[in-house]
């Protein structure tokens, strides 16, 4: 017991010296960010470090890349994800080592979180003699809208198969220093949805000449708000946002269409197939406003992701065993949000037991307080090291 004391002192000092080598490579991820689907340098950044390290690679679902760190005794096998891609955001933080791709923007922190798991890969790297079992280093693509899947499609699971999977997403909404991890659901179930009012064009002197779809729209707009609170508890967390509503009207020509997108955000109440489910009211409303206007209509919904649930076991492991190692316990607090993680594809659609974490960089001193997404986002840098420290030792502990 001793000696894994003396070595995990040894072992903090260790990390605390990848500083800035952790915060380099996250500046040139965010010098060079790259949409979902399309992180062909990143991958390549990666899989070159992770190769020079010894570690072999993979290449899944295109620019996924998994490595292997195999344990000199064989046991389980823990997975350790970071996601890669960036935002169609136009960056304006004015920090000297903003984006380099116009329009584009690593504006959810995932710059960071590719840097922290490439140096907690070369750290773990050292261990693997002293390691039961194996670590497989996931670094997905497209988190935004889905890339997990994929992944888990093309076998990311298996070959060694996975016993348990860890994700930390850096979180601007909590204070630097602090974590965030709680049991249960703890990020939101997302449904794009992408709908088209259809009606007649005419001129606009004289509406009754035409079908004009842009009251239907704008009622449907309104009627959707007060589903979350006069059909669904406003203790049941849920959000219908409209992002985009766009008609083929002009000033004095009435619309023929309306196309608007937006988002339905809920905790997952399992109870998909149910009428109350928030997809199927929803549905229900769109349905009778448009009949009610004598409008036609198309509505697609796309899962994009499901709700992060944590399992108690694991998060009493890490609570136990892993963030005691970095944090003080009255820094560790209960979080939950309605953002969207495809992490929920490991730990809940494939049912490997496992957390996720959020590890807290918001400082209003350094200006990283501002919303994820935002085009004035940034992190804090010096909690770059908890993330690096995370993965550590959950891998350590958990392989144990
Ligand atoms: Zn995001
Ligand atoms: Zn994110």
């Amino acid at each position: 017991m001793e000696s894994t004391l003396l070595n995990m002192e040894l072992l903090e000092k260790e990390i605390q010296s990848y500083k800035d080598e952790v915060i380099a490579l996250r500046r040139d991820f965010h010098r060079h960010p790259e949409l979902g689907t399309q992180e062909f340098r990143t991958a390549e950044v990666v899989e070159q470090y992770l190769n020079d390290l010894g570690i072999p690679t993979q290449r899944m679902y295109t620019t996924g890349v998994v490595g292997l760190i195999k344990g000199a005794k064989e046991g389980k096998t823990v997975l350790l994800r970071a996601d890669m891609d960036a935002l169609p955001v136009h960056e304006e933080t004015g920090l000297d080592f903003s984006s380099e791709n116009p329009g584009v923007m690593h504006a959810c922190g995932h710059d960071g979180h590719t840097a922290m798991l490439m140096v907690a890969a070369k750290i773990l790297k050292k261990y693997e003699n002293e390691l039961t079992g194996n670590i497989k280093l996931v670094f997905q693509p497209n988190e935004e809208e889905e890339g997990a899947k994929f992944m888990i499609e093309e076998g990311v699971l298996e070959n060694p198969k996975v016993d348990a999977s860890f994700g930390v997403h850096l979180w601007s909404q909590i204070e630097s220093g602090k974590v965030g991890l709680q049991a249960g659901p703890i990020m939101g179930e997302m449904f794009i949805f992408r709908l088209t009012v259809k009606g007649k064009g005419g001129h606009s002197s004289a509406p009754h000449e035409a079908k004009d779809p842009v009251p239907c729209a704008a009622n449907i707009v309104t009627a959707a708000q007060t589903l979350q609170t006069r059909e669904i508890s406003v203790l049941d967390p849920t959000v219908i946002a409209f992002g985009k509503i766009i008609s083929d009207g002009s000033y004095n020509a009435l619309a023929s269409t309306v196309n608007m997108e937006g988002t339905l955000r809920y905790v997952y109440d399992g109870s998909d197939d149910t009428p109350q489910h928030p997809r199927k009211r929803f549905r229900r409303l769109v349905d009778g406003i448009c009949a009610a206007h004598d409008m036609e209509y198309d509505l697609e919904l796309v899962p994009s992701s499901y709700s992060v649930i944590n399992d108690e076991a694991s998060v009493d492991f890490m609570k136990e065993n892993v963030l005691p190692h970095f944090v003080d316990a009255s820094q560790v607090q209960p979080y939950s949000c309605l953002a969207g993680e495809d992490f929920s594809e490991f730990i809940n659609r494939a049912g490997v037991p496992g957390a996720f974490v959020f590890i807290g960089t918001g400082n209003k001193e350094k200006g990283t307080h501002y919303p994820h997404h935002a085009s004035n986002f940034d992190i804090d840098e010096e909690t770059l090291l908890n993330g690096v420290s995370l993965h550590v030792y959950t891998a350590l502990e958990f392989l144990k």
